[in-house]
């Protein structure tokens, strides 16, 4: 061979190398590049029909048929989602699961968290628990919230807080009217869902009272109840403590003039006394009863959420 010839030789080995080394894993990138984007057609798919056509069932096969292409952490989320909506918690949990496991190779952390959260519900919930929230929750499915969980606190929310110095013996005085029965049921719901962090005592002495609940007709603005806190500040520790709590509910819509029925003086009641339990400002959450939106004077639940009770205990140091 003449040394042209092998420069020849050489020069072609070159080139084929190069084709090798470039054109190939190129040509494999755009094929998982097609793959990646068909996936995720797929599962854009899969979403509406878990979200517009609230089809658990079909969404979770959906979601099925892509993890088995692919482990991307946000199609096993989507998984466990439809499951949690089918009451297959079982399997949620295991597919949550995997997703914490293998959370350092996620960089997805939000999801992550927002798994971790789901995860944790399943398990501090029992089953009926978990029935009973998905009949009336799984409306609350939404794509920026994933799902609003009655779980933790909103403690770290609340500009303003203050605790009752006895809290084992607040004094609640409830000014006689037509609906002073509901009005000491609202007191009765959040003494027993606190335990033993405040214990409420219903007395005849208004003046001797801590809180004092009145109806009144109506109430100016577009409010349904109003609590008038008193504090005094810790010198010492810094603590705000309650020394009057002056409730008002009304008994007549504002604007309409129309009755309020018993639900929403019990909502409203059971409001009033969080503020009143030192909950001075509000909860962010839709489906807590602290919750407030100006929009809407009136609370869509008649009951408090764990996440108002951990809150007051947490304001308490009871947790
Ligand atoms: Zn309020």
């Amino acid at each position: 061979m003449n040394k042209k010839k092998i420069i020849t030789v050489s020069l072609v080995i070159c080139i084929v190398a190069v084709i090798i080394a470039v054109i190939v894993p190129l040509w494999k990138y755009a094929g998982l590049f097609m793959q990646a984007k068909k996936l995720n057609q797929e599962f854009a798919l899969c979403k509406k029909k878990f979200y517009e056509a609230e089809n658990y069932y079909i969404a979770e096969q959906c979601f099925s048929d892509i993890i088995k292409n692919t482990n991307r952490i946000e199609y096993k989320y989507y998984h466990a989602l439809a499951l949690f909506n089918l009451m297959e918690f079982d399997k949620s949990k295991a597919e949550l699961k995997e997703i914490i496991d293998n959370s350092s190779l996620v960089k997805n952390k939000i999801l992550v968290s927002k798994a971790k959260n789901i995860y944790d519900f399943l398990n501090l919930s029992s089953e009926k628990e978990l029935i009973y929230f998905i009949k009336y929750n799984d409306v609350e499915l939404s794509e920026e919230n994933s799902i609003r969980l009655d779980i933790g606190d909103y403690f770290s929310d609340l500009s303003k807080t203050a605790v009752w110095q006895n809290p084992q013996k607040v004094k609640v005085y409830v000014a006689k009217s037509s609906r002073m029965k509901t009005i000491k049921r609202a007191f009765q719901i959040w003494d027993e869902a606190l335990g033993s962090t405040v214990n409420f005592v219903f007395v005849n002495d208004k003046q001797a009272a801590d809180i004092t609940c009145f109806c009144v007709k109506q109430l100016d603005g577009m409010r349904l109840g109003s609590t008038k806190t008193y504090f005094n500040k810790d010198k010492k520790n810094g603590k705000k403590y309650l020394s009057k709590a002056k409730m008002q509910i009304a008994l007549h819509e504002p604007e309409t003039n129309k009755v309020i029925d018993e639900k929403n003086i019990l909502s409203t009641t059971l409001h009033e006394i969080g503020h009143a339990l030192g909950i001075i400002s509000h909860s962010k959450q839709k489906g807590d009863i602290m919750y407030y939106d100006s929009s809407s004077y009136k609370q869509s639940k008649a009951e408090v959420s764990k996440r108002d009770v951990n809150t007051v205990k947490k304001i308490y140091g009871n947790i």
